[in-house]
């Protein structure tokens, strides 16, 4: 590798010295609620409609008892309403039967609960608990791939690949600053390679500026 994890970090931090996450939540049940809500949707649509969802459901319990019908009424402008409003009825129930409604905070008791794969529970661990884990979702799965970080597609072995390469300390900070690079700066379709702190390491400078040029 031409660079170490640290000369990756540090360019990383002049973009984004203190990462956050572009959900709005308050506790670990609603950032569960708006990541299942987000799936294939954007996280300002999600935001537009967790204030109400919260304030009739404020808690997993409130959920649990809800006729299903309400609560895709509730969430009916995303997309996927109907499926996403099973499958947030059946995780609150889960919470509610197995941890008496309170989040676990293990990435083995996340991926138990119904909507919730290895992404999400990921997402949870770092956001909403604070904990080491790499969360790849499809900024990080790019970023890696352009820093040839991983020659992997599959989520599973990109997050071993960077769990890896990354120390632990910094697997938070990574995992908030890496989607928020690679939606905003290392875009899919036009990355802003002209205002990328990271061009001096990256591999694809010279690709994507001929991109840019042609
Ligand atoms: S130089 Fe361009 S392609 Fe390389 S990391 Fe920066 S934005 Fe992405």
């Amino acid at each position: 590798m031409p660079f170490t994890d640290k000369d990756f970090i540090n360019r990383l931090k002049k973009h984004f010295p203190q990462p956050w996450i572009d959900l709005n939540f308050e506790n670990p049940y609603q950032l569960i609620v708006a990541t299942i809500l987000a799936a294939q949707t954007t996280d300002k649509k999600v935001n537009e409609i967790t204030p109400q969802f919260f304030k009739k459901f404020p808690t997993p319990e409130d959920v649990a008892k809800a006729p299903l019908q309400e609560i895709e009424e509730t969430i009916k402008s995303v997309n996927f309403y109907r499926r996403k409003a099973k499958l947030i009825k059946e995780c609150c129930t889960a919470l509610v039967e197995r941890y008496g409604g309170k989040v676990p905070d293990s990435i083995e008791e996340l991926t138990k609960l119904p909507g919730v794969g290895r992404k999400t529970a990921n997402v949870i661990l770092v956001n909403a608990f604070n904990k080491p884990a790499v969360v790849v979702d499809t900024h990080v799965k790019r970023v890696s791939q352009r820093f040839n970080l991983t020659n992997s597609n599959n989520p599973d072995i990109i997050e071993r690949d960077l769990a890896q390469f990354f120390q632990k300390e910094d697997w938070e900070y990574i995992s908030k600053a890496m989607v928020l690079f690679g939606r905003y700066v290392c875009k899919a379709k036009k990355p802003d390679c002209g205002n990328c702190h990271l061009i001096d390491i990256c591999p694809l400078k010279n690709q994507q500026r001929e991109g840019k040029d042609g």
